[in-house]
């Protein structure tokens, strides 16, 4: 080995050594157990898809899964025809036909939204479900379909182990605040605009 190497193994090894102490020091620090609430936003792809990565690892343990998707149901997605046909023990519900994104018919949206938070109540005040998605719920706040304090309280009086993941564009400071977790999604680019169509197994 030549000197210069063998420094820049000493420095490496040096390097690993604090992060090691760091994360030691970080794992020692966090003695909570319970639950987390996670928000997911940001204008970049791969929101809904990292809380179905949760909802992956969950049922890897076995524990109780409740989806919601507060998205209208004309476009069958991938991971909606894989818990419904292939995981009939998780709760999934989606919003469906009902919803247009039309503010014309913005009671029959309303209408929509509220029976499907109906469902996510449900699972909400439910302590078997260890985890509960909410997919899309950001724009029923941002639309003011939903009364957002009656939202709030929601998430915050959930059973105190229960984790909850929340997605959306948006969604305002009080929910960030409400968050444990709070990443967002930036997008760098996305191949949408360069004209490639979405594609099945990959964008729905
Ligand atoms: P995904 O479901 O792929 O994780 P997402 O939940 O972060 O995406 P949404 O706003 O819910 O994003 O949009 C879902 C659909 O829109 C997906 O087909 C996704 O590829 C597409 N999409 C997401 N972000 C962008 C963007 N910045 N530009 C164009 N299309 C996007
Ligand atoms: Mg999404």
């Amino acid at each position: 080995m030549t000197d210069m190497t063998a420094q820049k193994e000493k420095s490496h090894q040096k390097k690993m050594e604090k992060l090691k102490e760091n994360i030691d020091a970080s794992i020692e620090s966090a003695s909570l157990e319970r639950g987390v609430c996670i928000l997911l936003t940001g204008n970049g792809k791969g929101k809904t898809s990292s809380a179905f990565g949760m909802v992956m690892r969950a049922l890897g343990y076995g524990h109780k899964v409740a989806v919601v998707q507060f998205i209208k149901g004309e476009q069958l997605s991938g991971e909606e025809l894989y818990l419904r046909d292939q995981c009939p023990q998780v709760k999934f519900y989606q919003m469906g036909t009902g919803f247009t994104w039309d503010t014309q018919d913005r009671s029959g949206d309303i209408a929509a939204a509220e029976k499907t938070w109906a469902v996510a109540e449900e699972a909400l005040a439910d302590k078997q479900y260890d985890l509960v998605v909410l997919d899309e719920l950001t724009y029923m706040l941002s639309f003011k379909y939903l009364d957002k304090q009656r939202v709030l309280n929601a998430l915050q009086n959930r059973p105190f182990e229960q984790s909850l993941v929340v997605t959306g564009r948006g969604g305002g400071s009080e929910l960030a605040e409400l968050a444990d977790t709070v990443s967002e999604v930036k997008e760098i680019k996305h191949a949408y605009n360069e004209g490639v169509m979405a594609r099945k197994g990959v964008d729905f």
